[in-house]
């Protein structure tokens, strides 16, 4: 097989899951970018816990030191917990040695937090995938993991708007992006940008809203 070129391998993992459909199942994920965070992210672990749905965490390092007990409670509650490097640099600006630097700290600091979190993927900052960092990511034993459904919750659209665009685009198969954390740049608790509000107001109908239409959202494979 030839060598997957920039982006080809985080697509080629979105299709593979895209090829449940035709076995019948609806599965869809959800995943959460940038926490923990100490406000928003025990608001979304309430709400998945109320509604008993498993979700990927993709953290940052430097977070998981801050709030390993965070780490803990996913791991606890049956979430996946994955690399979202340590400090949200542009890694296709980096050089392969601050790649595998930004992949193997964040990958210490989770393990410290909690040495039960079995960490299987990495997602790149931004979504930046190079050669470099998958390569460095797979060397590391995570598997590049990218989205298919961003409603771009971040942007603070409206927590309907939020719903919405998930819902007309979610197909069986589905990674959705959405955030409980903000990357660093952003993460002063009384900067407004940093709010995830939305995002869980969203959830909190998204979820039934995907079981209504007869998805089951799970963890990943
Ligand atoms: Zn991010």
């Amino acid at each position: 097989m030839r060598r997957l070129s920039d982006w080809e391998m985080p697509q080629f993992i979105a299709e593979v899951l895209n090829e449940r459909k035709r076995n019948g199942e609806r599965k869809v994920y959800l995943t959460f970018d940038d926490g923990p965070h100490p406000i928003w992210t025990p608001k979304v672990l309430d709400l998945l816990a109320r509604q008993q749905v498993p979700a990927t965490f993709c953290v940052l390092g430097a977070y998981a030191a801050e709030y390993p007990e965070l780490i803990r409670r996913m791991v606890s509650e049956g979430h996946d917990v994955a690399n979202h490097s340590l400090s949200h640099r542009d890694l296709s600006k980096c050089e392969p040695d601050q790649i595998r630097h930004e992949i193997a700290e964040a990958n210490a600091l989770i393990q410290r937090a909690c040495p039960a979190a079995g960490v299987r993927y990495m997602r790149a900052p931004y979504g930046k995938w190079t050669n470099d960092v998958i390569a460095e990511s797979m060397k590391s034993g995570l598997m590049p993991l990218h989205w298919s459904v961003d409603p771009r919750d971040w942007s603070r659209p409206g927590a309907e708007a939020i719903v919405d665009s998930v819902l007309a685009s979610v197909l069986p198969g589905s990674i959705v992006l959405l955030h409980d954390g903000a990357p660093p740049e952003e993460c002063d608790l009384h900067h407004r940008d940093a709010s995830r509000a939305q995002t869980v107001i969203a959830l909190s109908r998204l979820i039934p809203g995907l079981k209504k239409r007869g998805f089951v959202i799970g963890s990943l494979p």
